[in-house]
């Protein structure tokens, strides 16, 4: 219940304006916001790297309601990359890419300008030696962003494609995309959705988490398990396992700020474990998400809000 009601906060443009005068630097924001800047979200890859960590970074953002909008965030990746090859970074860390923050949701030639944009970032990150994962935004952008993908994916093969385990067709999607070559990302998924398209019970969730996993473990491609419960971190290194993989065949993701020690732990068993650090001055739905996933969190938020 409480999950739904921040997840409608999130799309509200009165609780972004109260919310969003917080300073990044506050406990809460800080916590799981690697900063506003380009330099800030480099210097804390820095440090993740140092450790053993791999990165994939995304410039916070979505629903970009214009054009020059799409454009800028376009850039902010160009300048992102440059700033991760001239730091030498760009061996251990990539981006993550929104569609709708460059342009999906636009009226019109949308999708077309959202391919053009993800092209562009795709070709700057294939010259810096790196890639670029197409994160997964609400169910109504799941069938877009798959066509784009397989559009990108005729010339950047290397492009990573994220399927959520609480969408029914999800199972499927894993199936048509276990190919050789093919980065997935499997997680939870972090969106309000109906009941007509998504389970809405934890139970029936990790369920259809396992069952993605296998085929995605049992395929040709390459699984990126995007979770932090400790349960399913286990049942991917037991189905890695008996499907033979190594380490390096597949690898562990977590959010900036969300178990670190986890990641630390796995990384030193000799996984990969890449870790998503969101930055940037757009920071209030991701916020608003992550605070939706652990009641908890709460409490930290409201004593950010009274100290303000
Ligand atoms: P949960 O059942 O939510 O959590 C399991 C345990 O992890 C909790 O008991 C707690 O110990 C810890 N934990 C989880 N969340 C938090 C938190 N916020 N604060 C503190 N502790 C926490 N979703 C999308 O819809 N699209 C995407 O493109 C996308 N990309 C992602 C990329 C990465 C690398 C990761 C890790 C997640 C991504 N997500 C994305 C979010 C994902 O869908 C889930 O909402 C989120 O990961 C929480 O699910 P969980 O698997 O960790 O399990």
């Amino acid at each position: 219940m409480l999950r739904r009601i921040l997840l409608g906060m999130s799309r509200s443009p009165q609780m972004k304006k109260a919310v969003s005068s917080l300073p990044v630097s506050s406990g809460i924001v800080a916590r799981f916001v690697a900063g506003e800047t380009a330099p800030e979200a480099v210097l804390a890859t820095e440090k993740l790297v140092s450790n053993g960590l791999h990165v994939t970074l995304d410039h916070l953002g979505e629903n970009v309601t214009d054009q020059n909008a799409a454009s800028a965030t376009a850039n902010a990746y160009l300048d992102l990359l440059r700033k991760l090859s001239a730091a030498g970074l760009t061996k251990n860390a990539e981006v993550s890419v929104k569609l709708s923050a460059v342009g999906q949701a636009l009226p019109g030639d949308g999708e077309k300008i959202a391919l053009e944009n993800a092209r562009t970032i795709c070709l700057a990150a294939r010259n810096a030696g790196t890639t670029v994962t197409l994160d997964m935004e609400d169910h109504t952008t799941t069938d877009s962003t798959l066509a784009i993908l397989r559009e990108l994916r005729q010339d950047f093969p290397e492009t990573g494609a994220v399927l959520q385990a609480y969408l029914r067709r999800t199972e499927s999607d894993c199936r048509d995309l276990a190919y050789a070559g093919s980065r997935v990302r499997l997680c939870k998924g972090a969106y309000k959705e109906p009941e007509s398209v998504a389970f809405q019970e934890k139970r029936q969730v990790d369920k259809g988490y396992v069952r993605a996993m296998k085929v995605l473990m049992n395929g040709e491609g390459y699984p990126m398990i995007a979770s932090h419960d400790p349960r399913l971190i286990s049942i991917a290194g037991a189905l890695a396992d008996r499907a033979n993989r190594k380490p390096g065949s597949y690898e562990y993701q977590m959010l900036y700020g969300i178990r670190p020690e986890e990641q630390l732990r796995l990384a030193r068993l000799g996984h990969t474990v890449r870790v998503y650090v969101p930055y940037g001055e757009d920071w209030y739905g991701y916020l608003v998400r992550r605070l939706a996933e652990r009641p908890a969190n709460l409490q930290f938020f409201a004593r950010s809000l009274i100290s303000k």
